[in-house]
């Protein structure tokens, strides 16, 4: 009987043989590292859901932005490695509250959306998790767009989401309130960064071990939010 190839029922010895045919070496090379990556070898050993993880755990063991009682709003949550972390340290009385366009395996105690942040709806459903009383005390912002490989659009459009996860804080995080978020060096990266400056205290980057050094990705960390009536 003739099977169309999609609905070839799955066998792990057929994958195995046919898998290197669509692998490049560039994408061979990723896997290899990711594999060997201490900090995604230790998160399996420890059962989280990301290497990413580390990097909040490291940037709040330093500047301690996590404490109980608090109400975390996590944007690119999943996994859900920053948003496990984060329900740990806020506890009963604290909230956490992830958005991502993929969707995310549920963790106990946070509120999951799943929608795309660059599309109004995203808003509409925060706004409705966050109510009336809608101060937020930090905003965590992992997200990355899916990598073209082309520099300029790529960079472009995480400035964008960058540049949207602040409009957020500027609707909703509480005056004093903390703010982190993943860029890229690059084009906008110094605007944004000022942009930062102007409405908080004070900026800082950090750029955790598990963040690999060959990337040009690190994070600011702004601390003192100031409300501009804009
Ligand atoms: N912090 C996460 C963790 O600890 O597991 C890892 C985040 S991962 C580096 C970046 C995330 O950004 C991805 O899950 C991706 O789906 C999300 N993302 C990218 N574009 C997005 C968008 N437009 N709206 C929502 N999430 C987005």
């Amino acid at each position: 009987m003739f099977l169309p190839a999609t609905t070839t029922p799955y066998s792990p010895v057929m994958k195995k043989k046919t898998r290197p045919k669509f692998r490049t070496a560039s994408s061979q090379r990723w896997i290899d590292e990711h594999e060997n990556d201490e900090f995604v070898q230790l998160s399996r050993k420890l059962g989280y859901r990301s290497r990413a993880r580390f990097k909040l755990e490291e940037i709040d063991g330093k500047d301690s932005l996590i404490r109980p009682g608090m109400r975390v709003v996590d944007l690119g949550a999943a996994p859900g490695g920053w948003s496990e972390y984060a329900v740990e340290k806020v506890g009963r009385r604290g909230a956490v509250i992830a958005l991502d366009i993929l969707p995310m395996k549920p963790i106990p105690g946070v509120v999951d959306i799943e929608a795309d942040f660059t599309e109004n709806e995203s808003l509409l459903a925060l706004k409705e998790v966050l109510g009336d009383d809608s101060g937020v005390d930090l905003v965590l912002s992992d997200m990355a767009p899916n990598i073209s490989g082309v520099s300029v659009s790529d960079q472009a459009r995480s400035m964008y989401l960058a540049e949207l996860a602040l409009d957020f804080c500027n609707q909703h995080l509480r005056p004093g309130g903390v703010f982190l978020a993943k860029v890229f060096q690059g084009t906008g990266f110094d605007q944004y960064l000022a942009e930062l400056k102007q409405q908080f205290d004070s900026v800082v980057s950090r750029k955790p071990k598990a963040s690999r050094a060959r990337s040009r990705e690190m994070y600011l960390l702004a601390k003192g939010y100031r409300r501009t009536d804009t």
